[in-house]
């Protein structure tokens, strides 16, 4: 069984990267997939992006990296997922979640949403306080991968974060 994991990765965090890790476990490929919203202006550029994951997940097998725009089941079906796969931090995300599995069900009946809970120790995490923490110049290399926060520096204008 496939799984498409979809997100704006914007950037990536190690909380992304363990559930990938443990996608990867549980089924035959895993989909990673950055999601081009209109609506967003991201910090990082696709390409930006798609390399951080690219870079981050090399050591894993069965991982596909790739990016969509439109509706993330028609996405699913192209890239023959039968599972999307979310995270869920905490009850925060739960409401909003819930809504989005629930909209993409009625859309296409045959694609499952799944959640892993995430790590406890990168329930914090977030892409929004990774950037937070980076632009003020806090030390952000527990919160991403090493290359992210390279990434990070540069965005910020820091010798190092
Ligand atoms: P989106 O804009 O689609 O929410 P994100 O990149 O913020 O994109 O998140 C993508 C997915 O990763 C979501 O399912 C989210 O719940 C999950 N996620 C976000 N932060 C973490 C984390 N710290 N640990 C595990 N999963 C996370």
């Amino acid at each position: 069984m496939r799984a498409l994991y979809p997100g704006s990765f914007d950037p990536l965090t190690l909380g992304h990267l363990d559930l990938i890790e443990r996608a990867a476990r549980l089924f035959d490929g895993v989909v990673v997939a950055v999601l081009q919203n209109p609506g967003k202006q991201p910090a990082f550029s696709l390409e930006q992006r798609l390399e951080q994951i690219r870079s981050a997940t090399a050591h894993l097998n069965g991982v596909e990296v790739g990016s969509f725009d439109g509706l993330t089941v028609d996405f699913a079906g192209r890239s023959e997922a039968q599972v999307i796969l979310r995270g869920l931090r905490a009850l925060s995300d739960f409401e909003f979640e819930l809504q989005i599995a629930h909209t993409n069900h009625s859309l296409a009946p045959q694609v499952e949403t799944l959640f892993l809970a995430t790590a406890v120790r990168h329930s914090f995490l977030s892409s929004s306080v990774v950037k937070e923490v980076a632009r003020f110049g806090g030390d952000v290399r527990h919160m991403v991968p090493p290359g992210v926060a390279d990434d990070l520096a540069r965005l910020f204008n820091r010798t190092s974060v």
